[in-house]
């Protein structure tokens, strides 16, 4: 399969639909965004934003154990248990640890999830009483100073919602393990000053693996995973007309992917984004990324 990229967003004719055209930040919020760890291993990752009179601590996906977490958090100086909840993506594995209903039951920390995906936060063997959900097709709902603006997107059967995460300090965009790009999304993204996306697979590789075909088939079919050619797409039509500050590559495949060969075709189809990449590893924590005013800290 060769890799195509398209010439033009096709946004960038069809004009500005995009709703989100307030970039400009200001003040001394503070947001902190990390991944503590991404790949069909587990994916975890945790944002805080402080302003002068809240602070609120989330966890995006508990697909690591509450005891890995809250050692990759007390690397990073987070606190464990001043995180607020948990705002799932969907409810497989390696999203969805069964450990975190027991820790919600003991700290009253809340499970957060799209009301279509509450079956499955019950099959984790998470309680009633800590799952919160949300309509993920409605405008959004306010967690403290963040503002959550869903977006559902076709994975599996049961789907998956990515997050645009707007604060004062900066807009963060959250998308994980996605069939397909729609406009949807596209629009729900643009303008971030931080964008989180997954880069799941080069197609060479997943073809030439020793994977079963049907699940090279579920990967690639459109209700699976994006890979690197398709998320490089969609990442130069979000970034029309506002380039992202910084951009966190998700997800990526340990058996069908490599991450040197993901570099190089940011540095030829993205160069403008290319050093504003960070790829995220599957089990190691990044360094947190520090944005105040919409602006990256040193
Ligand atoms: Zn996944």
């Amino acid at each position: 399969m060769t890799q195509q990229f398209t010439a033009l967003p096709t946004h960038a004719a069809a004009g500005p639909l995009f709703a989100h055209i307030a970039r400009q930040k200001t003040g001394t919020a503070l947001l902190e965004f990390a991944v503590l760890g991404s790949s069909s291993a587990g994916n975890a990752s945790i944002l805080r934003v402080t302003t002068a009179d809240s602070r609120r601590q989330i966890l995006i996906d508990a697909g690591l154990s509450p005891r890995a977490v809250r050692g990759h958090l007390s690397v990073l100086d987070f606190e464990m248990d001043e995180t607020n909840e948990v705002l799932f993506t969907h409810f497989d594995n390696d999203h969805a640890k069964s450990g975190w209903g027991k820790v919600a039951m003991e700290t009253g920390l809340r499970l957060r999830c799209s009301s279509r995906h509450v079956a499955g936060a019950r099959a984790r063997g998470y309680p009633d009483i800590a799952i919160e959900s949300f309509d993920a097709r409605g405008a959004g709902f306010d967690l403290g100073p963040v503002r959550v603006i869903p977006c559902e997107n076709p994975h599996d059967d049961g789907g998956t919602v990515a997050f645009r995460l707007e604060t004062p300090a900066g807009d963060l965009g959250f998308a994980t393990d996605l069939g397909r790009v729609s406009d949807a999304l596209i629009d729900s993204m643009r303008g971030v000053h931080l964008l989180a996306i997954e880069s799941n697979y080069d197609p060479v590789m997943q073809e030439s693996s020793n994977r079963p075909r049907f699940l090279k088939d579920r990967i690639m079919g459109g209700r699976g995973h994006l890979s690197n050619a398709e998320c490089i797409d969609a990442v130069r039509a979000i970034a029309w007309p506002d380039e992202p500050e910084q951009v966190v590559l998700l997800h990526l495949s340990r058996d069908c992917n490599c991450r040197e060969l993901v570099g190089d075709l940011w540095a030829d189809a993205l160069p403008s984004l290319a050093p504003k990449l960070r790829i995220s590893q599957p089990f190691a924590a990044m360094q947190p990324i520090r944005m105040k005013e919409g602006r990256v800290q040193p």
